[in-house]
């Protein structure tokens, strides 16, 4: 890993992104906070900039390849490189619509494929945007922030609490074998690529109803952006070590 590594936190101007963005610049990292309101991007890159971090800020909507590639033209510009891309932005729901529609009795496909595009297909986007940059590093990797709600092996038991949602849920399960195939397809360009489960953390995304705080949902993500050049590839890790598939 290079001593001053730079890293780029898609979905950062608050929740879990943003201490991961947060915990990066306390290691002494240059952080980019990729944010799609430029807005929120800058307050969040000025506060941790005033507590010490070298933080910039780049417009991204993870859903826009235009958004994208401008992000990754302005991060080449900046820093001629990327060492780290944290795939971090996600949502649970399209904004405004009810749980019904992620529901098999009354599944609105609409509201799937919305979720879909920001937490699977986005990830393919900003990846794209960014390989280029990531292959000027001495030590890249990718982390993709996924979930043990996506774990095949942990969602099939019929016993377990979790609510069913056909957006949310397979979204992340796609999230977790885009990262196995990314780190098999980018193995031999020795680009390391892994996904952490955050734990369930109080943030927006679940209305604050987590019991981890956004520090704790971070610490993973930070260790895997973080990992030796010679660390692993193709996992899904917690806080606790692996998590099932
Ligand atoms: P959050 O507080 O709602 O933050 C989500 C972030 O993603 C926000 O910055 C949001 O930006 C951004 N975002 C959404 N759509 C975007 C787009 N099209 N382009 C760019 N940014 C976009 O939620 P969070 O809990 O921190 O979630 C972060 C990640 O952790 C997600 O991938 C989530 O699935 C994952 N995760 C969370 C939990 C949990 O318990 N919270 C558990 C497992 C996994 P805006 O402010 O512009 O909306």
């Amino acid at each position: 890993m290079p001593e001053t590594m730079i890293a780029l936190v898609t979905g950062s101007n608050k929740g879990i992104g943003r201490e991961i963005a947060r915990q990066l610049a306390d290691l002494g990292h240059t952080v980019v906070i990729g944010t799609r309101s430029a807005a929120n991007g800058e307050e969040t890159a000025a506060e941790l900039r005033a507590a010490g971090g070298d933080v910039t800020s780049v417009t991204l909507d993870v859903t826009d390849a235009a958004s994208a590639a401008a992000a990754a033209d302005t991060v080449k510009d900046r820093f001629g490189r990327l060492d780290a891309l944290v795939n971090n932005a996600g949502i649970s729901g399209r904004p405004g619509a009810d749980f019904a529609g992620q529901s098999p009795a009354s599944a609105n496909v609409d509201d799937i494929r919305f979720i879909f595009e920001t937490n699977v297909f986005g990830v393919v986007t900003v990846t794209t945007a960014f390989l280029p940059l990531l292959r000027l590093s001495e030590s890249p990797r990718i982390v993709n922030v996924s979930s043990s709600a996506g774990s095949l092996t942990l969602t099939s038991d019929f016993n377990q609490p979790d609510p069913i949602a056909l957006g949310y849920v397979p979204s992340k399960t796609a999230l977790t074998s885009l990262t196995i195939q990314y780190a098999r397809g980018l193995a031999p360009e020795k680009i390391l690529v892994n996904a952490v489960c955050p734990g369930f953390v109080a943030t927006d995304l679940n209305g604050f109803r987590g019991q981890l705080t956004p520090a704790q949902g971070a610490a993973q993500a930070v260790r895997m952006a973080t990992i030796p050049s010679d660390g692993p590839t193709g996992t899904l890790t917690d806080s606790d070590g692996p998590v099932p598939w």
